[in-house]
C-alpha cells in the first residue's frame, strides 16, 4: 500500500515554495495540526501570463529536504517534464503530482511516462484544465504504463468563463465517473484551486466528502496575504486546522438495519419512478416521431420558435411550483427537446 491509499489522506502546503524561511514556518504549523500526511509545495509554477513568480527551481527542492527532514513527513511536488521528474526524485520527492495544464498534453504525459519507468514512486494526477474525461482517462493510463502502482487523482475543477461562483467549476458528474470507471484509483479534493477563495474552501471540501472522497490536498501558507501565489485561496496552518475540525468525514456503509430496512423502501420508490420516467420518454419520442413525420408532410421547419418559447416559459414556471431548481429543469428540458428534434430529423422507425 502506498502513501496514497491512506483514506482520509490530507496533503497540505504552500502553493510554491517561496524561501527557506516560508517552508519551514508553514511546515512546522502544519506538522502541529496532528491529522497532516503530506507536505505539498510548487516548484516549478506554471504561470498563465509571463513576468511573475515562476517557483524557486531547484533551490526549492533543497529547502524541500530540510523541511522533511524536520517534519519527518513524505513530501509532493509538481512535476510538468521528465527534467522535473528527475531533479525531484534525486532530492528524495516521496509523490509527483502531475498538474492541471499538464494533463491536457497528451505529449508530456507520454513524456513524463517514459521518464518514470523502471521507477517506483507515488503519483497524483490532476485533472486536466478542460472539462474533457478522456485527457483525464488518457493520462491515467499512460502513467498505469510506466508500472506505477500507486496512482490517485486529483479533482481542481475546470476553467469555465463568466463563473463567479467557483475559480474553477467543479463539474461534480467528472469525478463521480471517474470515480465509477476506476473505483480502486483513490480520488482527492483539492477545494483551493476550485474555490479560489478561503470562504468557499469548507462548502466544497464537504460536498467532496459526501461523494466518498478519499481525501484532500489543501494550499497552506504561513502568513497567505503575502504569498507571491494564490495568495487568495491559501490558509494559514491555524485556519485549516480550525477548518479540519469543521469537516465530517462519512463513513460508506452502516450494519443497522433500521437504516437498511429505511433505504429499501426509499429506493424501490425511486426504481419506479425511474422506470415510469423512461417509459414516458418512450411515449414522448413516439409522438415526436409523428409529428417530425406531419411536418416533413407539410414541408415545415422542425424547430418552430415561437411555439418551443411559450412551452419553456410555462415549464419553468410551472417548475417554480414543484421547487425545482431552473438551471436543472432547464438542462432537463433542452436536452428533451433537443432529442425531440433529432428523432424528427432522423424520422425513427418505431420499435
Ligand atoms: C498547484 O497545485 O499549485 C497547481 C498549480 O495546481 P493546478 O495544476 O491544479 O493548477
Ligand atoms: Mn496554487
Amino acid at each position: 500500500m502506498g502513501i496514497i491509499d491512506k483514506q482520509k489522506i490530507i496533503i497540505a502546503g504552500p502553493c510554491s515554495a517561496e524561501s527557506e524561511e516560508q517552508m519551514m514556518q508553514t511546515a512546522l504549523g502544519l506538522k502541529k495540526i496532528n491529522s497532516i500526511d503530506v507536505f505539498r509545495a510548487g516548484i516549478w509554477k506554471p504561470r498563465s501570463k509571463p513576468g511573475g513568480f515562476e517557483g524557486a527551481g531547484e533551490q526549492g527542492l533543497k529547502w524541500l529536504q530540510k523541511v522533511k527532514k524536520a517534519i519527518s513527513l513524505p513530501v509532493a511536488v509538481e512535476v510538468a517534464n521528465p527534467n522535473h521528474v528527475e531533479m525531484a526524485l534525486k532530492y528524495g520527492v516521496d509523490i509527483l503530482w502531475i498538474g492541471a495544464r499538464t494533463t491536457v498534453n497528451p505529449f508530456i504525459v507520454q513524456e513524463i511516462s517514459e521518464a518514470l519507468k523502471g521507477i517506483s514512486t507515488e503519483v497524483l494526477i490532476k485533472n486536466p484544465i478542460n472539462a474533457d474525461i478522456n485527457l483525464w482517462i488518457g493520462a491515467l493510463e499512460r502513467i498505469k504504463n510506466a508500472n506505477i502502482n500507486n496512482i490517485g487523482l486529483v479533482h481542481r475543477g475546470f476553467t469555465s468563463f463568466g463563473n463567479d461562483e467557483y475559480r474553477n467549476a467543479p463539474f461534480w458528474q467528472i469525478p463521480i465517473e471517474m470515480k465509477r470507471l476506476f473505483s480502486k484509483t483513490p480520488m482527492i479534493c483539492d477545494p483551493s484551486h476550485i474555490g479560489g477563495k478561503r470562504n468557499r474552501l469548507q462548502n466544497i471540501i464537504q460536498k467532496s466528502l459526501n461523494l466518498d472522497y478519499n481525501g484532500i490536498m489543501i494550499e497552506s501558507h504561513f502568513n497567505p496575504d503575502i504569498a507571491l501565489t494564490d495568495a487568495d485561496q491559501q490558509l494559514s496552518p491555524l485556519d485549516l486546522a480550525v477548518l479540519l475540525d469543521n469537516i465530517e468525514w462519512k463513513s460508506k456503509e452502516v450494519n443497522q438495519s433500521e437504516y437498511n430496512d429505511k433505504i429499501n423502501v426509499l429506493r424501490e420508490e425511486l426504481k419506479e419512478l425511474d422506470d415510469e420516467l423512461l417509459s414516458i420518454f418512450y411515449a414522448r419520442m413516439n409522438i415526436s416521431r409523428d409529428i417530425g413525420a406531419l411536418k416533413k408532410k407539410n414541408n415545415l421547419t422542425i424547430l418552430q420558435t415561437k411555439y418551443w418559447d411559450k412551452r419553456l416559459n410555462y415549464l419553468m414556471d410551472l417548475g417554480q411550483k414543484y421547487d425545482l431548481d431552473p438551471t436543472f429543469l432547464k438542462t432537463v428540458l433542452e436536452n428533451v427537446h433537443l432529442e425531440s428534434i433529432r428523432f424528427q430529423n432522423e424520422a425513427r422507425p418505431k420499435k
